[in-house]
């Protein structure tokens, strides 16, 4: 996935030169050009108590806050293509992670406006079923009744299904979902799907009707990838089996410009095409999916469109059309998207 000539260069070094130092520092000038955290992810959005950054926390959107559990910054898989890659490299300087829970509490009572907590990783669905309730209870209580969405956003659905059915403390987190149910919030599972074959396994289908079974909601998301899933029936099907067991089709993300992204990007009219004709192969309970959706710096843009300008392809986003409409055929990248108009997903 490296271009050839890093790749032959790192050959060298590890085949011929046999220098760890050397390679170490070699891979790291690599993975710096691979523009980690994207979007300004390490410098924006990081919220502040007394003038003092929260560590672990992003506060982007108004409603939402992330929260990044330190023992939830691994993961079930390695995905190639991950946005949050720096989490796993061993770089601490290029990590966020949050080690005190009770600063997410502290954060939120003084924040009303938040209506939603995403706890994201890695994978948070990692940690144990205690552990994921040390950071979990504390957000039912009265002084926070304004929380009324609490996320996970988890690929255990696809890669460790057994999380929800057969793993020693699977009851004990259904019973965790049903307690934050119970206290009149919703428990959102944000599940990463790639491709229809993650949800083939009787296993991964018994894992959705028993997280639905505990009145929590879960929603189908995942980024568009060539070599993976560029067949518009693999997404068809993963939506309509996703539909059938009670999930429901959340969004098609557009890959974030970020690690190797040349080995797994596609024209931006490509992906629009695909989306289109997956959306056309699903009844309405399945078109409650989004896309394609890219995450830029100042939020999310959904493709709209393909327009043709000077006889090339454009994909005017809700961001980049008043500019196309003055005949600029640029190829923006999710970080160079120039304004923010009021049309946004
Ligand atoms: S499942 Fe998500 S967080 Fe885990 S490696 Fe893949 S993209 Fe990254």
């Amino acid at each position: 996935m490296l271009p050839p000539d890093e790749y032959a260069r790192l050959r060298d070094l590890v085949l011929v030169r046999r220098d760890p130092a050397a390679i170490a520092d070699y891979v790291r000038g690599i993975r710096m050009r691979m523009n980690p955290h994207p979007a300004g992810q390490m410098t924006h959005n990081v919220p502040r108590v007394n003038d003092a950054p929260l560590r672990g926390l992003q506060h982007k959107y108004d409603q939402t806050v992330l929260f990044f559990p330190s023992a939830g910054q691994t993961c079930h898989a390695y995905c190639t293509f991950c946005f949050r890659w720096p989490q796993f490299v061993g770089m601490d300087d290029l990590k966020f992670d949050a080690r005190e829970s009770h600063e997410l509490a502290a954060y939120l009572k003084l924040h009303p406006e938040v209506t939603d907590v995403l706890i994201t990783g890695g994978d948070p669905l990692i940690m144990n079923t205690r552990s994921l309730a040390a950071y979990i209870e504390p957000l039912l209580v009265p002084e926070l009744a304004h929380i009324q969405n609490i996320r996970i956003g988890t690929k255990s659905v696809a890669y460790w299904p057994q999380r929800f059915v057969s793993d020693r403390d699977a009851d004990d987190l259904l019973r965790l979902f049903e307690r934050v149910v119970g206290a009149g919030k919703n428990m959102a599972i944000m599940g990463h799907y790639n491709h229809a074959v993650e949800l083939r396994p009787d296993i991964a289908q018994q894992a959705v009707k028993r997280i639905v079974g505990t009145g929590a909601t879960l929603r189908m998301q995942g980024p568009l990838i060539r070599h993976i899933n560029e067949d518009p029936k693999s997404w068809a099907e993963l939506w309509q089996t996703g539909v059938r067991l009670g999930a429901i089709p959340y969004y098609m993300f557009v890959e974030r410009d970020t690690g190797p992204h040349a080995y797994f990007q596609l024209p931006l009219a490509r992906a629009h095409e695909i989306f289109q004709a997956a959306y056309q192969m699903v009844s309405g309970l399945s078109r409650t999916v989004r896309g394609p959706s890219m995450s830029a710096f100042p939020g999310k843009v959904v493709i709209d469109g393909v327009a043709t300008i000077n006889g090339e392809k454009s994909s005017p986003c809700s961001f980049c059309r008043p500019v196309i409409r003055t005949g600029c055929a640029s190829r923006f990248t999710p970080n160079s998207i120039p304004t923010r108009p009021g049309s946004t997903t």
